[in-house]
């Protein structure tokens, strides 16, 4: 028989399975409690449960903890980027960040990538499988006894695609946001996607409170293709329709992510195009100088570049912020760590230097 996955299990299911095994339903409540808002690192610390339920959990169930292989800390501005080990042995990668307005974490929702985004290191190897919604939760909730600090930001922008592993994100953002585990408000949470159109479409009508940020890095069809293999599949209006109707449905406005990559989308007529295209959306543009990755020669454009570029969107009336690379020093592009991980099949030895 196969295993109970506890903890990607939303209060209400929980409540079934402890029902089924013949136990009391304020059980669910309890465990539910010691999952996801004391983040226990095994059922046996939770000791308001009767030993022979703590058995039957260790006998009847899988319990999701995710082992921290590495971690890297930014000498300049205290980002974090862990490296976690999956039951499996698979590796994940998520950042720690700290703003003023409070922690943020970027989490990964698969191991590899099967979208291609030639300038992204974390697809050159392809999809080796999803993520369950507690191997979502599990980074978050190490980062979180890790650093001793709230999270209050959560974006999914890690390895993988996260509309393609639709049914577990979604039950990961709505663990998430639960009042009975950590209560992130919805408003905080951002999942970006290379442009799955039907999922889009479908997300809108989830109603979440939730930001949906679109990886365009391109004002034209022809232009995408040439970035994205994805955009083969859906053409760029209806990407902006899509867009539109998650605006319309949610009053979310979105973000449109642009990497600006020297030479291939950074021109002034590039600018101009994308104003266009975007012009109708109520949407913020992220500019993100493009990070180089060894597989590709892509280069980032130099820092006067990327102001004309953000002059010429502001002239048409497009509101753009310029991302803030942060921790630089620390392996900069998502997936390099993973990456360089498993290639060399070595341990890397957690750093220990602290900011603070
Ligand atoms: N699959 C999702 C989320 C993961 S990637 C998506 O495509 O949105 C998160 C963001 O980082 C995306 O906008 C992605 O295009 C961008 N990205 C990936 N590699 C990058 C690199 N080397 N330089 C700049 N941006 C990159």
């Amino acid at each position: 028989m196969e295993k109970t996955d506890i903890k990607s299990l939303p209060l209400d299911a929980l409540e079934q399975w402890v029902l089924e095994i013949g136990e009391k339903k304020f059980r669910a409540a309890q465990m539910y409690q010691w999952m996801h808002q004391k983040l226990a690192e095994s059922p046996d610390a939770m000791t308001n449960l009767s030993a022979g339920l703590r058995q039957k959990i260790r006998e009847e169930c899988t319990y999701t903890v995710l082992k921290q292989a590495a971690c890297q800390v930014s000498a300049q501005d205290g980002t974090r980027k862990y490296l976690f080990e999956l039951a499996d042995g698979q590796m994940v990668e998520s950042v720690w960040m700290r703003y003023k307005h409070g922690n943020s974490v970027c989490i990964s929702s698969q191991a590899g990538c099967r979208m291609g985004c030639s300038f992204c290191a974390s697809t050159l190897d392809g999809l080796v499988r999803n993520l369950s919604p507690a191997e979502m939760l599990d980074q978050i909730y190490r980062i979180s006894a890790d650093t001793g600090e709230r999270v209050s930001n959560v974006v999914v922008m890690g390895t993988g695609e996260p509309l393609d592993n639709y049914e577990n994100l979604l039950t990961f953002i709505r663990m998430l946001t639960d009042e009975h585990g950590l209560h992130i408000s919805q408003r905080n949470v951002t999942v970006s996607t290379c442009g799955l159109i039907p999922q889009m479409r479908r997300l809108a009508e989830e109603k979440l409170a939730i930001t949906l940020a679109l990886s365009l890095h391109a004002p034209t069809q022809e232009q995408r293709e040439r970035l994205m293999p994805v955009a083969k599949a859906y053409e760029i209006h209806d990407l902006i329709d899509a867009c539109a109707y998650y605006f319309e449905q949610t009053g979310r406005r979105i973000t449109i992510e642009y990497s600006l990559v020297e030479g291939v989308n950074n021109s002034k007529k590039d600018a101009e195009k994308l104003a266009e295209l975007v012009g109708r959306l109520h949407c913020h543009v992220n500019l993100i100088p493009v990070n180089p990755i060894k597989e590709r020669e892509w280069r980032q454009p130099d820092r006067r570049a990327i102001l004309d570029f953000q002059k010429t969107l502001e002239r048409r009336g497009i509101v753009s912020t310029i991302r803030r690379e942060m921790g630089r020093d620390i392996d900069g592009a998502c997936g390099q760590l993973r990456k360089r991980y498993s290639k060399q099949h070595i341990t890397i030895h957690s750093q220990t230097e602290q900011t603070e």
